[in-house]
């Protein structure tokens, strides 16, 4: 059975990027008879807000893309949360530490800059290697953070080899050797990094298909490496290409309405803004170009993901006002 989640970080209202990611991870779970989770992605505490959580669930809510599985919140299903669930990310980072594959690096954000200045300015990419990340837990730094209270940061130790993704919408990607370094995977205040957390989840919530932007590509060779790590199959990956604006420059504020909320506050019908998000990098296989919820279940498939960048044209909405 497939399964599959829409994941967003409660920073922001649902603008229409990630509104679209929702939807096509929820047609292709509806169309296959699966399962759509919504799991909120809050471990980022400066940036998450409460009340940005909430906007996110009614606007989904508005647009009718319910999900199938979450704690029951009186009788329904809730979200489920990352930052409730610390514990699990913590044991999965001590097994990678215990098998050697992260380490410990008790060094402060400032001086971790420093060395990306410093490889920077020598002509070198950003990435660190385990010899320069250990190199700061002097026994003196050691002590330096047990007296002060502190905790080493964990970092996982990446691979120097090539990754291949055979990506579901891009095809084949390479990620030649040396595409990234070492990472953080749990900060020194004890919080996850996304992709460890995203990681540990989708496999845990048995993901079997992860569609998304490919402004997440970078990332993924991230989640390729930590999956080999723990030795878990990865699930299938499809990013779908970024939305432009009318000027082909990238969708933002500028562009106008790009919010479901604002959408919704303008007085548009949930079903026109469906199906104009379904519009944005998917095409039906005859051209057809108003369709309701269900008719987009049936005809939804992943080969008709477009691989060029889709263009956001408000008038197209207005239309189907
Ligand atoms: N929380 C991430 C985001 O909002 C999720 C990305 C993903 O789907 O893995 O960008």
């Amino acid at each position: 059975m497939v399964r599959l989640r829409f994941a967003p970080s409660p920073t922001g209202y649902l603008h229409v990027g990630g509104a679209r990611t929702a939807l096509f991870n929820f047609l292709y779970a509806r169309k296959m008879n699966g399962k759509f989770i919504l799991r909120i992605e809050d471990t980022d505490l400066e940036r998450s807000e409460k009340e940005y959580e909430k906007g996110l669930i009614n606007a989904l809510k508005w647009l009718g893309l319910d999900w199938d599985e979450g704690p029951d919140v009186g009788g329904e299903y809730g979200p489920y949360r990352q930052s409730e669930r610390l514990d699990i990310y913590h044991k999965y980072a001590q097994k990678l530490l215990d098998e050697g594959k992260a380490y410990e690096v008790y060094a402060y954000p400032e001086e971790i800059e420093q060395l990306r200045e410093k490889l920077l300015s020598e002509g070198k990419p950003p990435h660190y290697t385990r010899e320069m990340l250990e190199a700061f837990a002097t026994p003196e730094r050691i002590k330096e953070y047990k007296n002060k209270g502190l905790k080493p940061a964990i970092y996982f130790s990446m691979p120097r080899k090539e990754y291949v993704l055979n990506d579901i919408v891009k095809g084949e990607v390479v990620f030649k050797e040396g595409t990234v370094g070492d990472f953080a995977i749990i900060r020194s205040n004890g919080v996850p990094i996304y992709n460890f957390a995203c990681v540990i989840d989708d496999y845990l919530m048995k993901i079997t298909h992860v569609l998304r932007g490919d402004d997440h590509l970078s990332n993924t060779v991230k989640q390729i490496a930590l999956y080999e790590a723990f030795g878990w199959e990865t699930p299938n990956f499809g990013h779908v290409s970024m939305i432009l604006g009318p000027d082909a420059k990238k969708l933002s504020k500028r562009h106008g309405a790009t919010s479901v909320e604002e959408f919704r506050d303008r007085g548009y019908l949930p079903q026109a803004v469906v199906n104009f998000l379904a519009l944005l990098g998917w095409s039906h296989p005859d051209g057809k170009e108003i369709m309701s919820l269900n008719e987009l279940i049936n005809a939804f498939s992943l080969e008709r993901l477009g691989k060029n960048p889709a263009i956001f044209d408000p008038k197209k909405l207005k239309w189907m006002n």
